[in-house]
């Protein structure tokens, strides 16, 4: 690898509080790797929202220092380039070692989010790349950055995106691209895979550190725990996590495309942003994944999988654990917790904050209304939320909603029974709670597509404005009014695989 480019800038005003958890684990966890260069490079998207959260000064983005360190192109002083290795199931099969191909971690920092990692996503191979060559398209990358940020404004436990940086040096995939870089931003990017990895290998120390270091840093209530009762714990919460993510997912329509082990975050955060998708229409069945020939990651299946993927990381955790009992029990959590944060979300949706018996029934015999007619996911809840509001004094609020389904009849034979459970309810307070809920903007495909286009001729403000506009997704934004409308025909003929 050529280094010889790279040197830590001199000088440089903005003092980064660099801090060391999981880097101190050691050189069995993560390989040093510096970025490669990737000149020249500018700006395509900044975050300044995050920036500020994360504590770090507003002229970051004047500084060219900083632009390069984020391209790969310098060493920020104090930072400590490297790259993990993992392992993992891929589409159901073990894959073996897999490991962090195209993302150099810079170090982590300590912040008033507490310490995060900041990571480079296409910044060049490193030790793990196998036969890739470690870069990320423009596209792929401002995908992952708005995605990320819109998932964020969502309230849906997420990696962060601070920044993406763009160069014109090409990349090749199905077609020749250009080379961006986003820079990740979360307490810890260690997956279900980092664990499989040492279990798979027989190297049990490691994977007792790792698990060791996990608790520590981000579950200290185990630390006194017995062993058992530790890394039991340690499985309990990740499925706790987990459940309340596929929760998240499917109550906001999101498809996340690529659920491999080595996808899933041990700290229940949604992360590596591929193929992803947030729905139009809804079809339970619908495939975001073009390479996803047999439909495992259907939006449908996700929980399911998920609940597979917490067995991967149960096994992997066995010889910690030592007892069969606890770990089942840990994992069987998932079927409890799992349907009642669904619930919980659907049932806030509608407006419903405490539950009632029939409650299940009402959402699933809406939900098979809108399949039958693909109504769109986004604007169905958008308008429900608007009807009840305006139900309070209108006796026809509810036809912008009716308008959405073919079969009306159905729809209005769901309102009625919708409208008495909601009862003597307040419908200007509930009207407000659920427009609090449910997002007038998502950050549909054809939506990023736009952006993508806009920032491939050179101009980067759609990405800017798209960013500023999901960070808060159900407020009006009335200058963007389009943005919230109903996929474009175009849209269906957008293809995502896996190649970014
Ligand atoms: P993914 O499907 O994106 O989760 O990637 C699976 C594995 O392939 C991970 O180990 C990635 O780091 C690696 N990978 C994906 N794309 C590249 C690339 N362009 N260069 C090197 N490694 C890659
Ligand atoms: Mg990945």
């Amino acid at each position: 690898m050529n280094t010889s480019s790279l040197s830590a800038p001199r000088g440089t005003a903005i003092q980064w509080p660099w801090s060391r958890s999981f880097g101190a684990l050691g050189a069995a966890f993560r390989s040093p790797c510096p970025p490669t260069s990737l000149a020249p490079s500018h700006w395509v998207g900044c975050n300044h929202r995050l920036l500020t959260e994360l504590g770090l000064p507003e002229d970051v983005w004047q500084s060219q220092e900083v632009l390069d360190a984020l391209s790969g192109n310098a060493l920020l002083e104090g930072s400590s380039p490297g790259a993990t290795i993992y392992s993992g199931h891929q589409f159901g099969v073990w894959a073996g070692q897999l490991g962090d191909g195209r993302a150099i971690s810079l170090g982590e920092i300590s912040t008033p989010l507490g310490v995060q990692d900041i990571q480079l996503k296409g910044a060049g191979p490193t030790p793990y790349s196998r036969r890739g060559d470690g870069r990320a398209v423009l596209r792929s990358s401002i995908r992952e950055f708005l995605a990320s940020e819109a998932m964020h404004g969502l309230g849906i436990p997420t990696t962060r995106a601070l920044c993406v940086t763009g160069s014109p040096t090409p990349v090749y995939r199905e077609e020749r691209e250009t080379a961006a870089v986003v820079t990740r931003v979360a307490p810890s990017f260690v997956r279900f895979g980092h664990f499989e990895h040492f279990a798979a290998t027989g190297q049990i120390e490691n994977l007792r550190a790792l698990a060791d270091h996990v608790v520590q840093a981000h579950f200290p209530e185990l630390v006194p725990l017995s062993d058992t009762s530790r890394y039991c714990g340690l499985l309990q919460e990740v499925t706790c996590r987990t459940a309340e993510l596929m929760a998240h997912w499917q109550a906001v329509g999101f498809c996340h495309g690529v659920m491999n082990t080595d996808n899933m975050s041990v700290l229940g955060l949604t992360l590596d942003y591929g193929p992803f998708q947030f729905m139009d229409g809804f079809n339970p069945n619908h495939i975001c994944n073009h390479s996803d020939t047999s439909g495992r990651y259907a939006y449908a299946r996700q929980p399911q999988v998920a609940y597979w993927n917490l067995f991967c990381l149960g096994q992997a955790l066995m010889p910690l654990i030592d007892a069969q009992e606890p770990a089942l029990a840990a994992l069987e959590t998932y079927k409890i917790l799992f349907p009642e944060a669904l619930d919980q979300r659907m049932c806030a949706k509608l407006g419903l904050t405490d539950a009632h018996d029939g409650d299940r029934a009402l959402v699933e015999t809406l939900l098979q209304a809108m399949q039958q007619d693909r109504v769109d996911f986004t604007v169905l809840w958008r308008r429900l939320s608007h009807a009840v509001y305006e139900s309070a004094h209108l006796s026809h609020a509810f036809e912008p909603v009716r308008d959405l389904f073919m079969h009306r009849e159905v729809f209005d034979t769901w309102r009625i029974q919708y409208e008495a459970r909601l009862g003597s309810a307040d419908r200007r307070s509930v009207g407000q709670q659920m427009l609090r809920t449910n997002p007038k903007f998502i950050l549909r495909n054809h939506l990023g597509e736009m952006a993508i286009r806009q920032a491939t001729a050179g101009d980067f403000g759609m990405v800017q404005a798209l960013l500023n506009v999901l960070h808060s997704p159900c407020e009006e934004h009335p200058a963007f009014e389009g943005w919230a409308d109903l996929a474009p025909e175009w849209a269906s003929s957008i293809e995502i695989s896996c190649s970014s």
